[in-house]
């Protein structure tokens, strides 16, 4: 026995369990046996596997594969619920929301135990940061239920909603995704990560208490097949996926075409960054939450530490000696750092990459102490002397290990943080607000926390730049996830089924019959004058007019058959010139301020007024839509360059209101090189639409125009040429449309590519956007471009953004 002064000596923590016994006794409740919950009720048990406590090895449930014909009944019971789901009062819905966040805050300390033993997370971090958050996402969004009328007029929910989850964040992971989609009115299938599934069943009893009507909410356990059930049954409308990149690479590939909505959070590499005047002990703290934060299972972890050179043997010195103190063990031990490791093959995960890292000459260095040996624990590591091209440097570890690289100037750390295909969180550690707020522009990711790591709030969204996702979870940024635009009288421009007929890729006979027009009215308009055709339009690349790689020309003709110009015949080695010129231009632009965007998209509106008449005489020569007809296209042209001049100084950001004592930054900001690829009706309107959008948010283009109508494009790139547009910032590249979108989508130096076209077309585009996981916009629907509310906007401008929320505490 110690003495009370021998203890005070020491400083030995005695253990501190966490009783599990109501967490037993609910399972022992269920028999330890799970089928799913589906329409509001549990299945019967089917093929079971078993569910693994972490910290002990040992089963501790067995819960029910998900077979195709499960995932069947429960997207028809989601498909059921949804028309009075959605059909509820905003009110109503707000009302279910609450009870939601209520019943996870009565059964909190049930939920952490819970959660602790199925994943190993200690319960001081469950009790303390998991579970809160879950009821905190379920009041927030109680919130913009409440408000959706007013906040997002004109959108509505998109339907039955597939969600898959991973294992490291179980129920978190479950309310980001829940509480927005029942927000927005959709109905939810969600499959649970095959390690952690109790506390999703264990919500869905809560959600049953709490009166959520039968359907509105189906959980499905199960493994990869299950999810991959869920992503390919076609009437599942919108999925939203959290996990590996490799598998979000996969759900791209599968969507593609489908319609679906996709959003992805996926893997990151992220840097936790120190500058030489960092409050060197808060570093240690950061460090630790950073990267030991559940086990470093953490998609956002820091796992990267840069350090100025100066400070780095200091640091490491501290780090080194607060290490020793961790404490590994039970999970409901009250008092310990960090728990176990979530399954045998991430352990395995862990260990080999970390034998890897040594073999390749890295310096590894783990605290004198040994991890418990039943269940699956690791401790933390640190490594240094590593190269920035090594792979413990560059892949995703997924577990407690921290690499560290130093480097001796602002510019060289922005450089190595960015070294990383991926772009999810980013820290950095400074005394100097401005080196900070200098510093967080320049990281390709969606969160930057100042002194700070690992911050998470309803309020603020969450997700990844380049290979770590897109689309963002919480916040008003997040609710756009699961909304799309409604027209007035319930039908919906762009999903109504319809497609765009008449002028889509046609050579030949085809192209000559083709009119975008095809009213009866508009052909009846008296002929026009056909501008001359000895004019020789090129390709627009770097601000320059070239001629296009393989020499050749396509003739352009009117709806009457009759020529009215030839466009030049781009080709991959022309769209590779134009991606490197975009690039070129990004870096300025992007950096440019707003009023010098707004200006320089008032100037091509003047000059394009001044040249109005030409203009239209060649819109209605090409489609043969007529004069009036064609001339209102130009002033649509006009007003929509006025509308992104107006948009390019108002596009702010917003300043969200966490509970932290400081503030978290939405910033928006530009995607970077995105590939337009207009629609062939309306070939001027069509074209400014989207090129009016990209560049007022600062990004540079790469334009195929219209494929039959392209002379309204190699017309416009004089205009460009009068107003002051940099070189580079548009570039233009006429010639088969499908042809040279491929290439753009699968350029991995191209961030995003638009596409408005054929359903073939949009499937190809998403297809090949999974090579570097660039943002798509694709879409077969049919777009009224002369109408504002389809035209213009708000959804052209968050398409040609990425939010990034800066994170900055204040106060002593
Ligand atoms: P996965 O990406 O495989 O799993 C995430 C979820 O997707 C799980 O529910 C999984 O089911 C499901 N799933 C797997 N394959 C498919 C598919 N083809 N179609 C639809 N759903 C599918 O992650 P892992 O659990 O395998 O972890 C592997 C690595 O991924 C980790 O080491 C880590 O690097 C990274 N990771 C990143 C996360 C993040 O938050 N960014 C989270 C988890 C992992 P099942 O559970 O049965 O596999």
């Amino acid at each position: 026995m110690s003495t009370v002064a021998e203890i005070f000596q020491t400083m030995e923590y005695g253990p501190a369990p966490e009783s599990d016994k109501e967490a037993v006794a609910w399972l022992g409740k269920h028999e330890r046996v799970f089928g799913h919950y589906i329409g509001g009720a549990w299945t019967e048990p089917g093929q079971l596997f078993d569910v693994v406590n972490p910290s002990t090895s040992r089963a501790i449930a067995r819960v029910t594969e998900g077979t195709k014909r499960d995932v069947d009944a429960a997207v028809s019971a989601a498909a059921g619920a949804l028309p009075a789901w959605k059909g509820l009062t905003p009110h109503a819905r707000a009302r279910h929301l609450y009870a939601l966040a209520r019943g996870v805050q009565k059964h909190s300390r049930l939920l952490a135990v819970l959660e602790a033993m199925d994943n190993g997370k200690s319960i001081r971090e469950t009790r303390d940061i998991d579970i809160p958050l879950v009821a905190r996402h379920f009041h927030h969004h109680a919130g913009w239920a409440q408000l959706l009328d007013s906040e997002f007029v004109g959108y509505e929910a998109i339907g039955v909603v597939g969600q898959i989850i991973p294992w490291n964040f179980p129920l978190l992971m479950l309310s980001w995704k829940i509480a927005p989609a029942l927000a927005a009115g959709n109905t939810i299938i969600l499959k649970p990560a095959e390690f952690t599934p109790l506390s999703a069943l264990c919500f869905a009893e809560i959600a049953d208490a709490a009166g959520i009507p039968p359907g509105v909410i189906n959980i499905v356990t199960g493994h990869g097949e299950t999810g991959a059930a869920i992503v390919e049954h076609p009437d599942v409308d919108k999925i939203a996926f959290t996990g590996s990149t490799e598998v979000g690479r996969i759900i791209r590939r599968a969507t593609a075409g489908s319609g679906k909505k996709l959003s992805l959070e996926l893997g990151g590499k992220s840097p936790f960054i120190v500058y030489e005047d960092a409050d060197l002990d808060s570093v240690v703290e950061g460090v630790v939450d950073a990267i030991w934060f559940n086990q470093g299972q953490v998609c956002c972890a820091g796992s990267r530490l840069l350090v100025q050179e100066g400070v780095a043997e200091r640091l490491l010195a501290k780090l080194r000696a607060r290490m020793e103190r961790l404490r590994v063990g039970s999970p409901l031990d009250k008092a310990v750092d960090m728990g176990a490791i979530v399954a045998p093959v991430q352990l395995e995960r862990i260990r080999g990459l970390v034998r890897q890292g040594v073999d390749e000459g890295a310096t590894m260095w783990q605290p004198s102490w040994a991890c418990p040996t039943e269940g699956y624990f690791y401790p933390p590591t640190l490594f240094t002397d590593v190269q920035p091209s090594s792979t413990i440097a560059q892949v995703e570890i997924f577990g407690p290990v921290l690499v560290t690289m130093t480097f001796r100037t602002p510019e060289e750390s922005v450089a190595l943080a960015n070294n990383t295909p991926y772009g999810l969180a980013a820290s950095v550690w400074t005394e100097n607000i401005n080196l900070a707020l200098d510093i967080a522009p320049k990281i390709k990711a969606g969160v930057v926390w100042v002194n700070s790591t690992n911050l998470f709030d309803a309020a603020s969204g969450f997700g990844g730049y380049r290979e770590s996702g897109f689309g963002r979870e919480g916040g008003r940024e997040g609710m756009w996830e699961y909304l799309r635009r409604a027209v007035a009288g319930g039908r919906r421009a762009t999903d109504d089924g319809r497609r765009t007929t008449g002028d889509h890729v046609m050579r030949g006979n085809a192209a000559r019959r083709s009119s975008s027009r095809p009213s009866p009215a508009a052909s009846r308009q008296p002929p026009v004058a056909h501008p001359p055709i000895d004019r020789t339009p090129k390709l627009f690349i770097g601000g320059k007019q070239t001629r296009p790689d393989q020499g050749y020309t396509r003739r352009i003709y009117g709806p009457g058959g009759e020529l009215v110009g030839e466009s030049p015949e781009g080709n991959r080695k022309d769209i590779r010139n134009a991606v490197e010129a975009a690039h070129a231009a990004a870096k300025s632009w992007s950096r440019s301020t707003g009023h010098n965007r707004g200006q320089i998209l008032y100037y091509i509106a003047e000059n394009l007024s001044a040249r109005g008449e030409e203009f239209a005489g060649r819109i209605a020569a090409m489609t043969g839509c007529g004069s009036r007809q064609a001339a209102r296209e130009v002033d649509a042209s006009i007003s929509r360059l006025f509308t992104y001049g107006a948009w390019a100084d108002k596009y702010d950001g917003a300043v969200h209101s966490v509970p932290i004592r400081g503030v978290a930054i939405a910033m928006n900001e530009p995607i970077g090189v995105i590939g337009v690829v207009c629609a062939n009706e309306y070939p001027l309107l069509g074209m400014i639409s989207l090129v009016g959008p990209a560049l007022a948010t600062g990004n540079t283009t790469i334009v195929i125009p219209s494929e039959p109508h392209p002379l309204a494009a190699t017309d416009f790139y004089s205009v460009l040429e009068t107003s002051d547009v940099p070189s580079g910032v548009v570039n233009i590249v006429t010639g088969a449309k499908d042809g040279l979108a491929k290439v753009l989508a699968e350029h991995d130096d191209v961030e995003a590519v638009w596409y408005f076209g054929e359903r073939e077309g949009v499937k190809m585009v998403e297809l090949a956007s999974a090579s570097n996981m660039k943002r798509t916009w694709a879409t077969w629907h049919e777009r009224d471009w002369l109408d504002p509310e389809q035209g213009e906007g708000r959804e052209f401008l968050r398409a040609a953004t990425q939010v990034k929320n800066v994170w900055v505490p204040y106060g002593e």
